[in-house]
């Protein structure tokens, strides 16, 4: 079995997406247009985990959540579901990692994260198939 998407730039942009995170940024439900990749939010940008592929939301976006949903709905239901628990640790442990004081520990939740994230960006590229 050989794994193409592990290389070292997609773990340079899954660790700029734990950092993203850290910073209190939010990942996207919605897969990044280009490659289907995991995207990440912060401050009114979202980068792609996957392709580093980057986007400036306007006012107007932000405000609309209701786009978001009508991707997910075309993604299959079991595997949407096993992403978003996956998405709820990713949440979890980003905002358990801003409270954390112990760079031990930090480091710890931050290979994790990462590993969540590439956990989540495999079932969003299967989905999207
Ligand atoms: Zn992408």
């Amino acid at each position: 079995m050989s794994h193409p998407n592990s290389n070292d730039t997609s773990s340079m942009r899954i660790k700029g997406a734990a950092s993203a995170l850290l910073k209190g940024g939010t990942l996207v439900s919605e897969p990044c247009p280009k490659c289907g990749g995991v995207q990440v939010r912060l401050a009114g940008k979202t980068s792609c985990v996957n392709c580093g592929s980057e986007t400036i939301l306007n006012q107007e976006e932000k405000d609309k959540p209701s786009s978001s949903l009508k991707s997910l709905a075309t993604t299959d239901t079991t595997l949407q579901d096993s992403a978003m628990i996956v998405e709820k640790k990713i949440f979890e442990l980003a905002s358990a990692l801003r409270d954390e004081t112990d760079t031990a520990i930090q480091r710890q939740k931050v290979e994790l994260l990462e590993t969540y994230l590439r956990i989540l960006e495999k079932m969003r590229g299967l989905s999207s198939k």
